[in-house]
């Protein structure tokens, strides 16, 4: 072999995207990649059994037909502007490929979903990283970079948990010249969300995900809800059967049983209160968070509470982003799962140097 790598050289360059850690070990203690602590709808359950049969030999319907209408039915919207994707992070990268191509200007916020950055590098181009104020905003003039063909916001952002409103999302999109993705991964834990700047907003595209709010992350779905024209090009460039037969079926279930997730999402705004008085108590700073996790900064030591806590298989995220302290970002879980935390939590903040 001649040659040091098979790979474009941008490739090699990459890091590549680290999930949060996924252990096999069932005695930990998950707050780490905001799963929801929740079993899904039986309903779920019942339509992926309902699907076990004979026609798993057939591919699955390309455009998810069934479960789209079910998707538009929900926000009100045409069919022909919803778009089914092997989880939101599929929806995010068949953008990414469809709209940025090598050089190319990707323009996201600060500190924010780190995938974001991946994406651009797989199609070796260029990103600027605009930060975001110290309210949590978003200066509409320094984030509408000239020359930007795509941008991202996850709204509520990932680790902060704050949300722009849509008066403030609509401000970014009349600036921009190109598509600007809403990410409401967690929308579903949030007072408000984007879904209206679609119809008067032409460059305005929403991926929503039921790996969150409906429990099913391990199912793989997601949806985005964009102009017709715009599903019409992305559909060019995804995969022809990104979603299978049994997660579609699930994921219409799981949409379907609006009291279901109304009860989750309460129990989990109820913890969230709770989880977020009792860290502050501890001293870090926390913002008001619309998701299902919250950040803690400025407290204890991150790096060592996140250490003392694994020790302890309680799992939580250690964030580091340059120019940022250190922070942790802890899923929302039950209340039982969150006494459990906050017991752990109680020595070891005890003994760090921080009191
Ligand atoms: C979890 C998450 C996603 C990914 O969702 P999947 O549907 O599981 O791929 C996308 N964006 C943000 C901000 C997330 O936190």
């Amino acid at each position: 072999m001649s040659r040091d790598s098979f790979f474009r050289p941008h490739v090699d360059r990459m890091a590549g995207y680290v999930p949060g850690e996924q252990p096999r070990d069932t005695g930990v203690l998950k707050l780490n990649t905001n799963e929801n602590p929740y079993p899904p709808s039986p309903r779920a359950f019942e339509a992926i059994a309902a699907t076990l049969d004979d026609r798993l030999r057939r591919y699955p319907d390309p455009m998810g037909t069934a479960f789209r209408q079910a998707a538009a039915r929900r926000h009100g919207v045409d069919p022909e502007m919803i778009l089914a994707g092997n989880g939101s992070d599929d929806l995010l990268t068949i953008i990414t490929r469809a709209f940025v191509g090598p050089g190319d200007l990707l323009v996201y916020p600060s500190p924010s979903y780190i995938l974001y950055r991946t994406l651009a590098e797989l199609q070796d181009a260029r990103v600027a990283e605009v930060p975001f104020g110290s309210d949590w905003s978003l200066d509409p003039a320094s984030f509408a970079l000239p020359g930007t063909k795509l941008a991202f916001v996850a709204n509520p952002n990932s680790p902060s948990g704050t949300t722009l409103t849509p008066e403030q999302v609509a401000r970014l999109a009349e600036r921009l010249d190109c598509p600007l993705v809403v990410d409401e991964a967690y929308a579903d834990f949030a007072s408000s969300d984007c879904v209206s700047l679609v119809a008067s907003h032409p460059n305005v595209i929403v991926t929503r995900t039921f790996s969150k709010g409906y429990s099913l992350a391990g199912l793989r779905l997601g949806y985005l809800i964009a102009r017709p024209e715009l599903i019409a090009g992305l559909v060019k460039v995804k995969d022809s059967y990104n979603c299978d037969s049994l997660s579609l079926a699930g994921a219409l279930a799981a949409l379907e049983d609006r009291d279901y997730l109304a009860q989750t999402r309460g129990k989990i705004l109820a913890t969230r209160r709770r989880l977020t008085e009792a860290v502050r108590a501890f001293g870090y700073q926390v913002p008001e968070s619309q998701a299902n996790f919250v950040w803690c900064t400025g407290g204890p030591p991150a790096a060592e509470v996140y250490e003392a806590l694994k020790a302890q298989k309680i799992l939580v995220r250690l964030m580091r982003y340059p120019g940022h302290a250190d922070g942790l970002r802890i899923t929302v879980g039950t209340d039982a799962e969150i006494d459990r935390l906050l017991e752990a939590l109680g020595p070891i903040v005890a003994a760090s140097k921080f009191s």
